[in-house]
């Protein structure tokens, strides 16, 4: 099954490093924020959220 990544609006300090990094996960649609986590392997999704610098990101187990 997929991973689930929560995103924290007022935690996220916009580096943008999510969406450089992981492109394909992370990206901005219609200027919304939008996280698929099934887009690539969820050791890659994991590694992009542990770098989120603001700590945003976290993984719903
Ligand atoms: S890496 Fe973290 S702080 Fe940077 S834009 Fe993504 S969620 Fe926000």
């Amino acid at each position: 099954m997929a991973l689930k990544v929560s995103w924290d609006s007022k935690v996220c300090i916009h580096s943008a490093n999510c969406v450089k990094t992981l492109p394909r996960v992370f990206r901005i649609e219609n200027g919304k924020f939008v996280i698929e986590p099934s887009a690539a392997p969820d050791d890659e999704v994991r590694a992009t959220v542990a770098a989120c610098p603001s700590g945003a990101l976290k993984i719903e187990e």
